[in-house]
């Protein structure tokens, strides 16, 4: 573990992210953080037995958090606030219903190689107005879990995932893979309750600091 994670200090990473939403404007951006999984519906189990579902909505609720102490937070929505299934379908059309600016899948990985591990980012491979902002965004992320956190970055890649599908016409949608629950050092990492904070911290700064590009023009 100690190849994979930097020593980051949350604190630092805390202070920087005031720094930046002292220089947001007023205008605030919509965002939808799609929980993966739920309920019956566990997603990935990792060789310690912690499953994606939780992981997931840990990380999401860090971000939550992490928003409402913010001088000026955004507004965010989550898919799903405790363990329950949600269809994929409905959560494409809350964010339709929502108007949201962004649109964010988390997820965990899984593979019968136990050396796999690292991030994968996601954009759906069809081509809409908000492609290039997605593909922006995508590696703006990837490049914050590899530098603040120490991840490795596996890429950003282009999928048909119905999340992707249904939401990428109305804004800028992305679906994460955080790290592989088959993977012995990132299954355990995912043991320590910091990790979720810093993986939300550095999601929501992330979309702090590149909304002013990407967020649509005029809204
Ligand atoms: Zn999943």
């Amino acid at each position: 573990m100690k190849k994979m994670l930097k020593n980051v200090s949350f604190v630092i990473l805390l202070l920087k992210m005031c720094i930046i939403f002292g220089q947001e404007t007023a205008n605030q951006k919509r965002i939808i953080i799609d929980v993966g999984h739920g309920g019956k519906d566990s997603g990935a189990i990792g060789i310690n037995g912690i499953q994606e579902k939780d992981i997931v909505l840990n990380v999401a609720l860090e971000i939550l958090k992490l928003n409402e102490k913010s001088e000026n937070p955004m507004d965010i929505y989550l898919t799903r606030y405790s363990d329950t299934l949600i269809s994929l379908s409905d959560r494409t059309k809350l964010n339709k219903a929502l108007k949201t600016d962004v649109f964010i899948s988390l997820h965990c990985n899984h593979s019968n190689n136990p050396n796999a591990r690292g991030i994968e980012v996601y954009v759906a491979n069809a081509t809409s107005q908000y492609s290039k902002d997605a593909t922006w965004l995508a590696f703006q992320l990837q490049d914050a879990f590899n530098k603040e956190l120490g991840f490795e970055s596996r890429g950003v890649k282009f999928a048909n995932f119905q999340v992707l599908r249904e939401t990428i016409d109305y804004c800028p949608s992305l679906l994460l893979e955080l790290g592989f629950l088959s993977n012995v050092d990132e299954a355990v990492y995912y043991q320590k309750s910091e990790l979720y904070q810093s993986l939300g911290l550095a999601i929501l700064e992330s979309l702090i600091k590149n909304f002013s590009s990407y967020g649509r023009v005029g809204n």
